[in-house]
């Protein structure tokens, strides 16, 4: 497995792998390092799809994060990284630094309107701008046919569908499920944030995803009985700081009154100095 660490290497490999009548290209599997699981399945699904052809990025972004959030401490564990990527079906690692990403002068962003004000927008302002820009940088530089992401990330799937549309990036976007522990919490590279005690009440956004699933599946469809529902799940972790809990469309993001099939259902909470989210989308 090869490691490239520039833009012009990345295209070029690109370029070389195209193939078939229809010129099928690469898949693309976005991350920030620190591979668990999760990621796995995404890097095994873009091996089923494009056997050969498949580029893993590992860049801790720095334009999605706040001034006030992790970027310093964000775990790198490049070597683990590799290894992983490489079991799973990668073919190349594409590393970059910050100024290759982001060359010195670099003054041209991409701002999905809208959509990234909301969910996590809403409590993480400027991130979905750093997101979007990223991702389009990515997929522009690797003429990504395919690009795989979790949805364990509902609104950044939302966010980044709209971009590729709106852009016309010619990036099909696919969308894997969320990946848990045994006991439920969604795996995530911040959980090893997480003291033993913490990573005990991290479950409660799992119990409360769980439990609106199934006041669905007995007939509950008002928003506001369900959220409150979820509400009193979080009140059993007096400890968590409830960030949002949200009923919405699972393309607009906007709340809805009603939960229909597919309706997205998601939290985000503050687990002592570590801000977790998951979701579901109802049946
Ligand atoms: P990150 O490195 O956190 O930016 O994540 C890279 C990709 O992995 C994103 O598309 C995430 O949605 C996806 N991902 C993260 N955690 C999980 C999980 N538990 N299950 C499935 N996909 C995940």
């Amino acid at each position: 497995m090869q490691i490239l660490t520039t833009v012009n290497e990345l295209r070029a490999w690109s370029r070389a792998q195209r193939c078939g009548v229809n010129g099928e290209g690469i898949a693309l599997v976005p991350t920030l390092g620190a591979l668990h699981a999760g990621h796995a399945s995404l890097i095994r699904a873009a091996a089923e799809a494009r056997p050969g052809r498949v580029a893993v990025s590992i860049f801790v972004n720095p334009t999605q994060f706040g001034p006030e959030e992790d970027y310093a401490r964000y775990p790198r564990t490049f070597k683990a990284d590799c290894a992983l990527a490489e079991r799973e079906g990668a073919t190349i690692i594409f590393a970059p630094s910050v100024e290759e990403m982001y060359p010195v002068g670099s003054s041209t962003f991409v701002e999905v309107e809208g959509l990234s004000e909301r969910l996590d927008g809403q409590s993480r302002p400027g991130h979905f701008r750093g997101v979007a820009t990223v991702v389009a940088k990515l997929m522009i530089a690797a003429e990504a046919d395919l690009a795989f992401f979790g949805q364990k990330d509902a609104a950044q799937v939302a966010v980044l569908r709209r971009m590729v549309s709106d852009l016309r990036l010619g990036t099909t976007i696919v969308v894997c499920p969320i990946v848990r522990e045994a006991d439920g919490l969604a795996l995530s590279s911040r959980n090893a944030y997480l003291t033993p005690v913490e990573r005990k009440q991290a479950l409660v956004l799992n119990r409360a995803i769980r439990r609106v699933e199934a006041l669905v599946a007995d007939g509950e469809r008002s928003s506001s009985s369900l959220i409150d529902a979820a509400r009193g799940v979080f009140t059993e972790a007096p400890d968590v700081r409830v960030d949002y809990i949200e009923l919405v469309d699972w393309q607009t993001l906007w709340p809805v009154l009603t939960a229909a099939p597919g309706t997205l259902f998601a939290v985000a909470a503050w687990v002592g100095t570590t801000r977790l989210i998951d979701n579901t989308r109802l049946r």
